[in-house]
């Protein structure tokens, strides 16, 4: 995985403790979380941020303002590290939401749209790289 920032490789941080996505949908209310993986960069606009293994950041109190790094750095929604899982979801959300409009004939736009943007991705699915 690499910065989307700086794009050097991610190295590997300490582990924590963090909720991530999936806890969020499933167990909001947990108090603990296992130790778990995190990649950082180096450069200044990973200050205080580290990526999980999925590629999804989380950014510390004293990272970069979000509003500014989204002016630096507009491409993406969010700034999931690039080869990742979470960019490639990215690209396949934004691909979809591109598309649904042009599905008139289907009856489920939105899950037409979908299943075409994977057909496209499914190519660049990254692979676990740790
Ligand atoms: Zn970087």
């Amino acid at each position: 995985m690499k910065c989307p920032f700086c794009k050097k490789t991610l190295v590997r941080g300490e582990k924590k403790r963090f909720e991530n996505l999936s806890d969020h949908v499933e167990n909001p209310n947990a108090e603990n979380h296992p130790l778990r993986l995190t990649f950082v960069c180096d450069c200044e606009y990973s200050k205080d941020s580290f990526w999980d293994g999925q590629g999804g950041i989380y950014s510390g109190r004293n990272s970069y303002d979000h509003r500014e790094l989204y002016r630096l750095f507009p491409s993406k929604n969010c700034h999931a590290a690039i080869d990742s899982w979470d960019e490639w979801m990215d690209n396949v959300f934004t691909f979809q939401r591109k598309i649904e409009p042009f599905m008139i004939f289907a009856k489920y736009k939105s899950s037409a749209a979908y299943r075409v943007a994977k057909f496209f991705f499914n190519p660049s699915k990254p692979k676990n790289n740790f």
